[in-house]
């Protein structure tokens, strides 16, 4: 198979294309002419969205500017009324980047007192160390 092939192959049991294209069901809540918001099958708590973009993206990094920003800023809207309508204290935002190879952003309602975690684990940095991964992330943006 050739990259293209192998490529079409992937997008063709990609299963966020298969929602896009009608081809699976979801609870779809809203869409524009970009992007797809509909509800997560196994959601962190009920409500949990996923705002996809229409057009296959491996990822964050390989969708276009236009796309992050259509993404986030439906994201941003959908928030809000699933805020209101969910009677939720805040929505929690998540870019994972390894579970669906088809950019995505979860929207999960969240409350005081869900118990659930917060963040992920958190760790601490030896001391100066802040500063050398500071710099090495800076040294590359110079580079892009
Ligand atoms: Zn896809």
């Amino acid at each position: 198979l050739t990259g293209v092939q192998i490529r079409y192959n992937f997008m063709a049991e990609c299963i966020f294309c298969k929602i896009v294209a009608g081809e699976i069901p979801a609870a779809k809540i809203y869409e524009t002419n970009s992007v797809l918001v509909f509800l997560d099958i196994h959601p962190v708590s009920k409500g949990h969205a996923l705002v996809v973009p229409k057009e296959h993206f491996d990822d964050m990094i390989s969708a276009t500017d236009e796309i992050v920003k259509d993404v986030f800023t439906t994201g941003k809207k959908v928030m809000l009324a699933m805020k209101e309508a969910l009677d939720a204290d805040y929505v929690a935002v998540s870019v994972v980047g390894i579970d669906v190879s088809h950019f995505h952003i979860h929207l999960i309602p969240r409350y005081y007192e869900d118990n659930l975690e917060n963040f992920w684990p958190q760790g601490k940095y030896e001391e100066w160390e802040i500063e050398k991964y500071a710099d090495k992330i800076k040294d590359l943006l110079k580079q892009i």
